[in-house]
């Protein structure tokens, strides 16, 4: 009978852990809207003229490129003053 108390208590202990557990979890609200993905603005290579991401846009003298071999490129036929 002992054995059987003992069981039924840990049974008890653990169904109360993950009641806990699942009360601190909260799902994600369904109602509230996915947020659309920011729209960026796009530029264009002073070399070549591609367009690109604000954020994978390389900025250098004489405006932003799409890398570092279109930068140099344009800083060497565009020599500084
Ligand atoms: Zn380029």
């Amino acid at each position: 009978m002992k054995f059987a108390l003992l069981i039924f208590s840990v049974l008890a202990l653990v169904w109360l852990l993950r009641a806990a557990s699942r009360r601190r979890v909260r799902p994600p609200d369904p109602g509230a809207p996915a947020k659309p993905p920011q729209a960026q603005a796009m530029l264009a290579c002073s070399h070549c003229g591609v367009l690109m991401p604000r954020d994978e846009a390389l900025p250098g003298r004489g405006g932003v490129f799409c890398g570092a071999e279109h930068r140099d490129s344009f800083e060497r036929s565009h020599p500084s003053p």
